[in-house]
């Protein structure tokens, strides 16, 4: 039985925005069916301060894998593209979250599923209210809208008019 996931895909070094679309076509190569991305978002840096702003989309995706699985290949996609440990929010060429999976709720060392910070990051949530406003946090029954409507966060998150080109700079 196949299961419907969201994940978060983030990019803040080299092409972004081709980095964002090669991850997603070794998703689909990789047992995670893409079923709709989101825009891509211009995301400010959460955390660390004069870094290249991110480009952010979230995917909605089908898979038989298992959650550490899926775990396993996002970090494989992760590793093939480049990454090579840093730093958290870090520069990286990609970073592949799991934010839901189901309405499963996961708390393992390696893997916490609801993503444990969904509710504090604008560049999680406007990405996934563009794909599911309405779906609810299984452990605390808030709708993505009403978690963006909620959070703390304020950094920037600015659709891009085209997911493919970004004609902005920084
Ligand atoms: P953040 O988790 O705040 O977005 P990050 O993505 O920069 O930070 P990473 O260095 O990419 O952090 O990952 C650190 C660890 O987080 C991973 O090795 C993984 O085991 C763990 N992890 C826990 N929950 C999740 C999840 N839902 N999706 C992806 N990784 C997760
Ligand atoms: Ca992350
Ligand atoms: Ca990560």
């Amino acid at each position: 039985m196949s299961k419907r996931v969201f994940l978060s895909l983030g990019s803040n070094v080299g092409d972004r925005a081709a980095n964002l679309r090669e991850a997603l076509a070794r998703l689909s190569g990789a047992g995670v069916g893409v079923r709709r991305v989101s825009s891509f978002f211009r995301t400010e840096p959460v955390g660390f301060q004069a870094q290249t702003w991110f480009i952010n989309c979230v995917l909605e995706g089908e898979t038989e894998k298992m959650p550490l699985r899926l775990l396993n290949t996002l970090q494989r996609i992760e590793w093939q593209m480049g990454r090579r440990g840093g730093r958290r929010f870090g520069p990286r060429a990609i970073d592949l979250d799991i934010l839901l999976y189901e309405n499963a709720v996961v708390r393992l060392a390696k893997l916490t599923i609801p993503h444990p910070r969904l509710a504090e990051r604008r560049f999680m949530l406007i990405p996934l209210r563009e794909l599911a406003p309405h779906l609810r946090h299984p452990a605390t029954q808030r709708t993505v809208t009403e978690m963006l409507s909620e959070t703390h966060d304020t950094s920037q998150v600015i659709r891009l008019k085209e997911d493919s080109n970004p004609s902005e700079g920084t």
